[in-house]
């Protein structure tokens, strides 16, 4: 394959992620964790998919670096997930020393690399990775709005009894309970989603979608989700690979947009083979931008706790 991408992390949402790259035949894909045998054992079975799936992308497992040179995009897993009552938040401190050492790899043997951060707290790991990699802002973008708006048109396909594929909808902010789902640019095959949901109905499914990590999190009750997650992380993958310049919502540096600055903060962006090639801004109403700014708000005191 022309591509190589790294996935850092073969947990849960790691080997999703690099079980549906080598499907879609996106790139060769390197899977490394601290733990020894897991990639290579996920990797190795991976590649016996193969033959019977019909993908040529290679996969190959490591706990060090050396493969993973040189590669196109490396989309970051590594972490420990949520646990039943706990928030991203609580996650911040073990996940950003995580983050240290796998950034410190990153930025020696991939210099050239676009970077996707899954691990959360999301937008302070994406926020971190930029600073420790010292890469430019294009090449460093969160996955979660991708996820949280997915979450948001399942539901909303559900309710209306129509195909996901027919809902159109933007999810902005923090990936966390603050989160915006744009209910004014949310439309069904490109008519207005009131047409089809009243009021009550829709402040539901909006409120579902932000509750959506947490109420599969209750369920599992060890672990978090990853069948979406590593959808949407590849949605992203594609996009960039074959620089399709696809709009779609993620975590990205905003350096005055949205009135926001100097912080990763989930809006729609173009993805390209540079990275972020764009951010879009929409008007938002005043109780969207009142949201978005309060989401803001709390990303920047994350970032504030971190001392960064
Ligand atoms: P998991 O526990 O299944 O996998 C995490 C993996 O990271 C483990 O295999 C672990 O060994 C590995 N790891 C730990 N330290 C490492 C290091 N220094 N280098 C390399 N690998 C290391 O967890 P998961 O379910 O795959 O979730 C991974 C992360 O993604 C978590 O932080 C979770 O909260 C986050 N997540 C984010 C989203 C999102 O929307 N952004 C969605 C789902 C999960």
């Amino acid at each position: 394959m022309d591509k190589k991408i790294t996935v850092v992390g073969a947990g849960f949402v790691g080997s999703t992620t690099a079980q549906r790259i080598a499907e879609k035949e996106l790139g060769d894909v390197v899977l490394i964790d601290v733990a020894e045998g897991i990639p290579q054992g996920k990797a190795l079975d991976m590649l016996e998919s193969g033959p019977v799936e019909g993908f040529d992308s290679k996969i190959t497992g490591h706990n060090d670096y050396v493969a993973a040179a040189g590669s196109d995009i490396v989309v970051i897993t590594a972490g420990v997930p949520r646990k039943p009552g706990m928030s991203r938040e609580d996650l911040l401190n073990i996940n950003a020393d995580i983050m240290k050492k796998v950034c410190a790899e990153v930025k020696a043997r991939c210099p050239n690399a676009v970077v996707i951060v899954v691990s959360n707290p999301l937008d302070i790991m994406t926020y971190l990775a930029w600073k420790l990699t010292g890469f430019p802002a294009q090449r460093v973008m969160g996955m979660a709005g991708v996820l949280d708006t997915a979450r948001y048109r399942a539901f909303l396909a559900e309710a209306i009894d129509v195909s996901v594929e027919d809902i159109q909808a933007m999810v902005l902010g923090g990936h966390g309970d603050d989160m915006v789902p744009l209910v004014d640019y949310t439309t069904v095959s490109g008519i207005p989603v009131r047409q089809f949901l009243d009021e009550a109905t829709l402040s539901k499914i909006v409120q579902r979608a932000r509750d959506g990590g947490a109420e599969i999190v209750k369920l599992l009750k060890t672990g978090s989700a990853y069948y979406a997650p590593s959808s949407s992380v590849v949605q992203m993958v594609e996009s960039i690979v074959k620089n399709k310049k696809r709009i779609l919502p993620c975590a990205a540096y905003l350096n005055g947009q949205y009135g926001i600055k100097d912080m990763f903060v989930g809006v729609p962006a173009k993805l390209g083979s540079q990275g972020v090639e764009a951010i879009i801004e929409v008007p938002l109403t005043d109780a969207d931008k009142a949201l978005l700014q309060k989401s803001a708000a709390v990303v920047k005191d994350n970032i504030q706790k971190l001392g960064l």
